[in-house]
């Protein structure tokens, strides 16, 4: 009847593995969706009214990744008026099916990502590690001691990237006309609202130097540890100019934080960020769509190093692909264009866990048959050796899914067990050398 069959089976540090052979040729085998896994581009063309389907592309490069940047609901509307193309809990159970470690519900005007990541934690995976990021805008107090101090003691302590201004950042109102009524009725609403006197955005910086504010809370962003989880907090620099960029990882380099620069762009600064320790955002959903973002990426990639770069998707509204179809045409595209699995996996799975402060992963890969259909699993196991949790069908436990359990595939990695119990920033050194 069932045959639990363990074809593979490897165990090393996940920069130091080469796994992707293996892992095309399983998820080669897998069911997937019936549109199957070479779209046209014609599919990934999204009517933003009707929003996006889950196009169910797999890739050996979302296997264990982490994206650092999306934005799900529940969350008020997008720039223009773009909504969210599905919720938290959707999105954590599709990332799970494609085998991915986790994700950062990025939110812009409020702190609801901690409990939704405590929410998910909970309801769909405990080891699915999702985090939250909000970020200092006006409906957050600007920059704001006391919006940090409530968001790192929301319930779990999921919430761990603490961005500088964004929606309302000094760059959302640089563009000729951005401040015209007509204009900001699509883009920032309340702004007309605001009393008159309302500087018309939260400033960081002033003559090449952060504010004294900035600075104070990066001094508390450094000490302090998230509730229950006892988690470090995450500096990403927000929708800053290249020179504030540069100013905030240096600062919060200085103070001992992680720091994600917040999709700069190809800016001159990057050399000596990536130098600082600070690692440089590259959204998928500004890669996937044309051949020109593919090149950059790739380009990007040969110029300040894939050890330096996050790929984060950026995506999750209505006028995207959904996140995980994002990472794999990104993937993909990037592939086109020499870069290697390797470099995929740092940007993909090694730094995303290095930022958040997770321990890498130590792996057997492990594929498996259930009446001639290829299955896996992916288990997780804490710092401390006990299992606590699984991803995707747990052959082991429910040995005869339904058949529509084994739709979305899953991953051939098992997580089996940590390298380091300790979570200190130090160690990582160890990892990518
Ligand atoms: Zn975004």
């Amino acid at each position: 009847m069932k045959k639990f069959m363990e074809t593979s089976r490897r165990s090393g540090m996940l920069g130091g593995v080469v796994f992707a052979t293996m892992l095309c040729a399983t998820l080669g085998l897998m069911l997937g969706p019936s549109r199957g896994q070479n779209p046209s581009p014609d599919d990934w063309k999204v009517d933003p009214l009707r929003g996006p389907v889950d196009l169910g592309l797999t890739d050996p490069s979302l296997v264990g990744a982490i994206d650092v940047h999306l934005h799900v609901d529940p969350d008020a509307p997008g720039t223009g008026g773009t909504i969210r193309a599905l919720d938290v809990f959707d999105a954590a159970k599709i990332a799970i099916s494609r085998g991915m470690r986790g994700f950062v519900f990025k939110t812009h005007q409020d702190a609801g990502s901690a409990g939704e990541a405590y929410m998910v934690r909970k309801h769909v995976a405990p080891s699915f590690e999702i985090f939250g990021r909000m970020a200092s805008n006006y409906a957050t107090g600007g920059i704001n001691v006391a919006a940090l101090e409530h968001y790192t003691q929301i319930k779990g302590g999921w919430g761990r990237i603490f961005e500088m201004p964004t929606r309302d950042s000094i760059t959302a109102t640089t563009r000729p006309g951005s401040m015209d009524p007509a204009n900001l009725v699509k883009t920032r609403p309340w702004m007309l609202m605001m009393p008159s006197e309302t500087p018309p955005y939260i400033a960081v910086s002033r003559n090449g130097e952060l504010l004294p504010e900035v600075k104070h809370l990066i001094g508390v962003m450094a000490k302090i540890r998230t509730v229950d989880s006892n988690g470090r907090m995450v500096l990403a620099t927000g929708h800053a100019t290249p020179e504030e960029h540069l100013l905030l990882a240096r600062e919060g380099r200085q103070q001992g934080l992680n720091v994600l620069l917040t999709h700069p762009g190809d800016i001159p600064q990057l050399p000596e960020a990536a130098r600082l320790g600070a690692f440089v955002e590259l959204n998928a959903s500004g890669i996937y769509k044309t051949e020109a973002g593919r090149a950059a990426a790739a380009a990007l990639v040969r110029k300040i190093g894939a050890e330096h770069i996050i790929v984060g998707t950026d995506c999750g509204q209505t006028s995207n692909v959904y996140p995980t179809d994002c990472l794999a045409l990104a993937a993909r595209g990037m592939r086109a264009h020499g870069v290697t699995q390797r470099e995929l996996d740092l940007m993909y799975k090694v730094n995303p866990a290095k930022l958040l402060g997770l321990p890498p992963l130590e792996e057997t890969v492990v594929s498996s048959t259930i009446g001639g259909r290829v299955a896996s699993s992916v288990r997780s196991i804490s710092p401390f050796g006990e299992r606590v949790g699984v991803r995707g069908p747990d052959l082991a436990r429910d040995p005869a899914p339904s058949p529509g359990a084994l739709r979305a595939p899953t991953s051939p990695l098992r997580f089996s067990g940590w390298s380091f119990p300790e979570m200190e920033v130090d160690c990582w050194e160890f990892i990518t050398r």
